[in-house]
């Protein structure tokens, strides 16, 4: 029989995974990546024995395929994937080939903000009570490696926007949105519906034996609901509890989780992460947890326990009274919101570290939260112009720095002690760092320097 020519786009994480898997599954594959492929990457394709080039598209070669992954990073308008469309060769995900050759239970979470650390709650929970389960999708790790190489009988799964518009015939088991605020307007024609429609598309093929979880509160996604429908089981979650809400604080201040198989309540001020938007997380996994018919003991325990994700307010330490906070992750506007939300709101005390590369912000969104609970902003970034523009007026001291260092040594003259230092700058890191990783690393070693 002939054998099926899998062509991948992209020779990163996801890429190299589909070509192993699409390896293994006997198809002939080729790897193509316009720009350089990491060491690592190359040097595990060529222990495969998988062919692959860098640096250009070999177009004879690709449209010459039957099937075409393409890694999310790139666009549908890129040229190479436009002709591969024109020739009517089928253009997937990665996600959506693994999900053709496993039969495990998919938790699916999309959002967007609080995905990796939802995704990582879930994972921990579901890991801490013995199942095995993989952890797969935007936090790194590629599912269809794990399906080839390394089976689970369950995965939790991080999808972005991206990863979504190319899946068709997947199938979750949890799907999870957890809210829907703008972002990436620049891949979707600065269209918000059609941001909006990626995200819904991991409703596809839901059965009336699966689950959709989401934030009853949001605008976005309650209109949108109104338009769509699923078969789908509904566990809605909310602060509040009103008609049909699954996941709630109760007057009692206890978090209430209640599904067909379990309902469990525990003292919300158990939860180990802190905030209201951690609260929501901390439903969404909580309730994904119940439908699997995880015990509510081992639910209750990793809710508890559960030691957060690197950059999303992580704390740091604590100098002279002054608490500083590793936020870097909060590169939008609505991210920061939550991190001002859950800080403490007696008297402004928090010196807050704003700026980077502007993605056409809009801050009145924390305005509000600027005026009751923040006491200086230090903007660092390349041009603060805007920054400054907007909040002089609004707080007593702002400070203009274009350095980490010097907006770390700006921050450490300001804070007093009780005060908290939070650097969330609702900017992406790409004026002065090479990622946010890279900003919150920086950050948290220049303020380590300072207890020397
Ligand atoms: P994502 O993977 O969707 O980017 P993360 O878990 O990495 O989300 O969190 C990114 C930022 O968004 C964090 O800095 C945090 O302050 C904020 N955040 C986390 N969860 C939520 C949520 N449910 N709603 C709004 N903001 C959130």
């Amino acid at each position: 029989m002939k054998r099926e020519k899998l062509v991948v786009l992209g020779g990163g994480e996801s890429g190299v995974g589909a070509a192993i898997l699409g390896k293994d599954k006997n198809m002939e594959v080729f790897l193509s990546d316009m720009g350089t492929v990491a060491p690592r990457y190359a040097a595990m394709l060529d222990a495969e024995g998988i062919e692959w080039e860098q640096g250009a598209h070999s177009p004879e070669r690709i449209l010459d395929a039957d099937l075409v992954v393409k890694s999310p990073g790139i666009p549908p308008t890129a040229p190479m994937v436009k002709a591969i469309v024109e020739r009517g060769i089928p253009v997937i995900s990665e996600i959506e080939l693994a999900g053709r050759y496993t039969d495990a239970k998919m938790v699916c979470i999309t959002g967007s903000n609080g995905k990796t650390t939802t995704t990582m709650l879930t994972y921990h929970i579901l890991a801490d009570a013995g199942i095995n389960v993989g952890l797969a999708g935007n936090v790194g790790r590629s599912l269809a490696l794990q399906v080839a190489r390394e089976p689970h009988d369950v995965y939790v799964i991080e999808l972005s926007s991206f990863q979504l518009e190319n899946m068709y015939e997947f199938k979750a088991n949890v799907a999870v949105i957890l809210n829907i605020t703008p972002d990436h307007l620049d891949r979707y024609d600065y269209k918000m519906q059609n941001y909006i429609n990626a995200k819904f598309r991991i409703l596809n093929n839901l059965t009336p034996q699966d689950a959709f979880i989401y934030w009853q509160d949001d605008p976005v996604i309650r209109r949108q609901l109104e338009q769509v429908t699923t078969e789908a089981r509904m566990y809605p979650f909310a602060e509040h509890v009103e008609k049909e809400t699954k996941a709630y604080v109760d007057s009692d201040d206890q978090l209430v989780i209640d599904t067909p198989e379990t309902s469990l309540t525990m003292p919300r001020a158990e939860l180990s992460l802190n905030g209201l938007h951690n609260l929501y997380n901390s439903m969404a996994a909580g309730l994904s947890a119940c439908l699997l018919n995880i015990k509510k003991d081992e639910i209750r325990r990793a809710l508890s326990n559960f030691e957060g994700v690197e950059h999303r307010l992580e704390y740091i330490t604590t100098i002279n009274g002054v608490r500083w906070i590793n936020d870097s992750k909060a590169t939008n506007v609505n991210s920061c919101w939550y991190a001002l939300e859950s800080m403490p709101a007696s008297v402004p005390s928090v010196v807050l570290i704003l700026g980077g590369k502007d993605k056409g912000n809009d801050y009145s969104e924390i305005l509000p939260l600027v005026k009751q609970k923040v006491k200086a902003i230090v903007c660092m970034g390349k041009d603060n112009a805007k920054l400054l523009d907007f909040f002089t007026p609004h707080v007593e001291t702002i400070a203009d720095t274009h350095s980490l260092e010097d907006a770390v040594e700006a921050c450490s003259k300001i804070a007093s002690k009780g005060d908290t230092v939070l650097l969330s700058p609702c900017c992406a890191s790409f004026d002065l760092f090479t990622s946010y990783e890279n900003r919150g690393e920086l950050f948290k070693q220049a303020v380590k320097n300072l207890e020397k």
